[in-house]
């Protein structure tokens, strides 16, 4: 965090605050570990925070600490409301534009508090009066643990902190192997280990807690697998039948579109998922090397993200949607093929 937005914080934070706490809709674990990692933070700071989620998360994250006080906008509209319209400062985690918290932009737009951003994604929105934004960083909880560090506070990091904090870098690096994992992040890693975070019990709690229906729902989507080795693409679509058929839960296909990505030679995945009751069919694209995903869900798919890593939202029929994105390709082989 350069020194200018460093001045802004602690000006902000160098009285007692009533501090509000924001991720994206449909929040991951890096949304969710940064959110309650920051706001355990400034509670050892004296500051009164509170964490709200646009709408609900996967079960399988429910066991981060500090989970089960997390307001969800979808749950308790009024509880928010209130929390915004008296919040003096308002934390924005993991987004990089309103739009992105889905209803909850309407209160958000209309509150008095003043704005601060940590985020990692392309492109941050004007909205804050002071915005860490690091494209580089390989997550907003590594960024968390900066701006701790920014603040000279790193003697407060706590095991709740550390455990949410590592939690999302786990995530958000794909277990340590995207080219977003530094060093620095493993230094931080360490740190957290340290300060309490038990990597093995994250690791299991996150990726040892399947149910037997979401390997089930796997092999559907393994099955449904389309290789366009022309294009160095493949892809995966999911109807809402299928997730039906299989008690789709949020959260089970989180990680599909990956197999698509390990197919040797291929470097662009694409998963397609239909929601019925949103009436839209919402997609996650992944990529390696230097082939933009997030260019191709702007320009395309109303959506964004990060170079290797984005998503995004179709209001076609999931089959339209399909045969339009097969159109789509020729259009990018030359970017495709010598990515
Ligand atoms: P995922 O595919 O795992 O949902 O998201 C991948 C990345 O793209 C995440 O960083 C996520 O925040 C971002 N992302 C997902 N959906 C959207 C979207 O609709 N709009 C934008 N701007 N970013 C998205
Ligand atoms: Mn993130």
């Amino acid at each position: 965090m350069d020194t200018q937005t460093t001045a802004i914080v602690k000006e902000l934070l160098s009285e007692t605050k009533k501090i509000v706490i924001v991720g994206h809709k449909n929040p991951d674990a890096d949304a969710i570990g940064s959110c309650l990692g920051l706001s355990e933070f400034l509670k050892t700071q004296g500051h009164v925070a509170t964490v709200l989620m646009p709408n609900t998360f996967p079960d399988f994250l429910k066991w981060m600490p500090g989970s089960e006080n997390i307001l969800t906008y979808d749950q308790q509209p009024e509880q928010c409301e209130k929390f915004i319209d008296e919040a003096q400062v308002i934390f924005t985690l993991d987004f990089n534009a309103l739009n992105r918290v889905g209803d909850l932009e309407t209160p958000l737009k209309s509150a008095k508090a003043e704005f601060v951003m940590i985020d990692h994604h392309q492109q941050p929105d004007s909205y804050p009066v002071a915005t860490y934004s690091d494209t580089s960083m390989s997550s907003t909880c590594e960024m968390v643990y900066h701006f701790i560090d920014a603040l000279e506070q790193l003697d407060s990091l706590s095991e709740t902190i550390a455990t949410n904090l590592y939690t999302g870098i786990m995530t958000d690096t794909g277990s340590f192997r995207f080219s977003s994992t530094s060093a620095t992040t493993h230094r931080v890693i360490a740190d957290l280990i340290d300060h309490g975070a038990v990597n093995n019990v994250i690791h299991e709690s996150i990726y040892d807690t399947n149910s037997p229906d979401r390997m089930t729902l796997l092999g559907v989507a393994l099955k449904n697998l389309t290789i366009l080795p022309e294009y160095k693409t493949a892809f995966i679509s999911l109807s809402q039948k299928e997730l039906d058929d299989n008690n789709f839960k949020k959260g089970d296909t989180e990680g599909f579109v990956n197999y698509a990505l390990s197919i040797q030679g291929i470097i662009f995945a694409v998963i397609f998922i239909e929601n019925k009751q949103e009436n839209i069919v919402k997609m996650s694209l992944r990529s390696k090397g230097n082939f933009s995903v997030n260019e191709f869900a702007r320009t395309y798919y109303n959506g964004g993200g990060h170079t290797n890593a984005a998503g995004g939202r179709s209001t076609k029929p999931l089959d339209d949607t399909i045969t339009e994105f097969i159109s789509i390709l020729p259009h990018h082989k030359d970017a495709l093929v010598n990515a």
